[in-house]
């Protein structure tokens, strides 16, 4: 399965945070992809420099014929159409759309595959319990409600469904 971590704390042009995640994913259906499911959104507290706003998150499962590399590259387009500035690392951004996992392929290089911060990650490991509950870690083989659980309660309680 194809699972893309979507991000934002920053207002753009399609509004705010809720309002960019939810254009993004009209973005990813006009570019050919197929939202076969979309989880709840989150509010998450951010990771990085602080004061940034807290995140809205959210992860989709895409149905497309499309390889990994050119995913990145689609995903990246919709990013910059958003107006993603790449300035400080894990800095406030618009929009930040994450490949997760792109059936199951390990790939290292300029693309990581999966996505190298899943399993300490609450903020995708909630949404991604939504969409797809049955998805293994392809490295570890460990359930997704599995590695939520090894979170510290404080951590999974910082993730609020909106
Ligand atoms: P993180 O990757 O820790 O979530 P980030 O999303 O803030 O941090 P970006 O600035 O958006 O990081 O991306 C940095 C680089 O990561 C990009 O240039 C991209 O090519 C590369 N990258 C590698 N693997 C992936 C992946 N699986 N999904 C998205 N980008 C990736
Ligand atoms: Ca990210
Ligand atoms: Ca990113």
């Amino acid at each position: 399965m194809i699972l893309v971590g979507i991000g934002s704390n920053l207002s753009g042009k399609a509004g705010s945070p809720i309002e960019t995640v939810k254009e993004s994913l009209r973005a990813m259906q006009t570019r050919g992809m197929t939202i076969l499911t979309c989880s709840d959104f989150y509010d998450t507290p951010p990771v990085g420099p602080s004061g940034q706003g807290h995140y809205v998150n959210a992860v989709v499962r895409l149905g497309s014929v499309i390889g990994p590399h050119g995913l990145l590259r689609e995903l990246q387009t919709i990013e910059n159409q958003f107006g993603r500035q790449r300035s400080v690392k894990w800095g406030a951004r618009t929009l930040d759309l994450d490949v997760l996992d792109w059936h199951g392929h390990l790939v290292h290089g300029r693309l990581n595959l999966p996505h190298p911060e899943i399993s300490r990650r609450g903020f995708v490991l909630r949404p991604l319990m939504d969409v797809a509950p049955e998805w293994r870690h392809p490295e570890t083989g460990l359930s997704v409600r599995a590695l939520w659980n090894r979170l510290s309660v404080t951590e999974r309680l910082k993730i609020m469904k909106l």
